[in-house]
């Protein structure tokens, strides 16, 4: 069983390295994305090199989504998974891009106007732990480097398995624990020092990319997040680990 940082059924909860009230949570990571909204993209490909499309490619690749599927991006953002959900379902499929924030929603739409799956999208600020569709809605349901972020993240994977047609799939990428122990020193170099001036730099803002940091090494690992999956109810857990587990590929069916 995966209890304390999961189910935040407690009192307190961590938000990165803090310990905070449960129920201040939403509004701190709130702040964050508010703050980083409008660099939220050059941000992601200065910090990631690049790196950050090609493992969302690669996610795209191992959903198979097939045209006409329905499908619900949560913790959308600026909409990079949406958009691509969007061309591979085609003009009969159905995405939904949502995130609990209007900030990033907002960018992700202005960012987006002109591109050809715009008119396709539908969005929506929903919270992930408390999704608003009927049951058994959507053939696919992602979370990209969103479900770190949220407070209870059991509830999160009950609710996208509750919307999930019987055979659809569940999808999360996420950074993960690094399984390379000679990167480790390297890696937490950058993720510390590197990060968070970089964060100054182009975004004015250290603290959330301080917040980034840390709500990595708090997130569970492959294994934990596997057997929070499985305790969701979802079946044939998977994981597929990218660049040594910096970042991890996790799918679930709905049964
Ligand atoms: N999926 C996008 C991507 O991969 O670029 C955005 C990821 S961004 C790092 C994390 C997103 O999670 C933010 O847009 C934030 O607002 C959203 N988020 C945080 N808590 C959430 C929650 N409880 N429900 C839905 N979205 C949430």
């Amino acid at each position: 069983m995966i209890e304390p940082e999961s189910g935040a059924h407690n009192d307190t909860t961590h938000f990165g390295f803090k310990e905070v009230p449960t129920a201040e949570k939403v509004r701190l990571v709130g702040e964050v994305f508010t703050s980083v909204a409008s660099k939220y993209d050059v941000m992601n490909d200065v910090m990631s090199a690049g790196m950050h499309r090609l493992w969302k490619r690669y996610f795209l690749q191992i959903a198979e989504v097939s045209v006409g599927a329905h499908c619900l991006d949560l913790a959308g953002g600026t909409g990079d998974i949406s958009k691509m959900l969007a061309n591979a379902v085609g003009s009969d499929g159905r995405v939904v891009l949502s995130d609990i924030n209007a900030a990033m929603l907002s960018s992700g739409r202005d960012r987006m106007l002109n591109e050809a799956p715009f008119g396709r999208l539908e969005f929506a600020q929903i919270n992930a732990e408390a999704i608003p569709f009927k049951s058994k809605s959507f053939d696919l349901v992602t979370i990209a480097f969103g479900l770190r972020n949220v407070t209870d993240k059991l509830r999160a994977l009950q609710e996208m398995r509750r919307v999930c047609k019987l055979g659809g799939r569940v999808m999360v990428l996420e950074f993960s624990e690094l399984r390379v122990d000679a990167l480790k020193p390297l890696y937490d170099w950058y993720s510390f020092k590197v990060l968070p001036r970089m964060g100054k730099l182009i975004a004015n803002d250290s603290e959330s990319y301080q917040y980034l940091a840390e709500s990595i090494r708090k997130h569970p690992n492959q294994a934990a997040l596997k057997e929070l999956m499985e305790q969701a109810g979802l079946e044939r857990v998977s994981v597929h680990n990218l660049l040594g587990g910096m970042v991890a590929i996790h799918s679930g069916y709905s049964v």
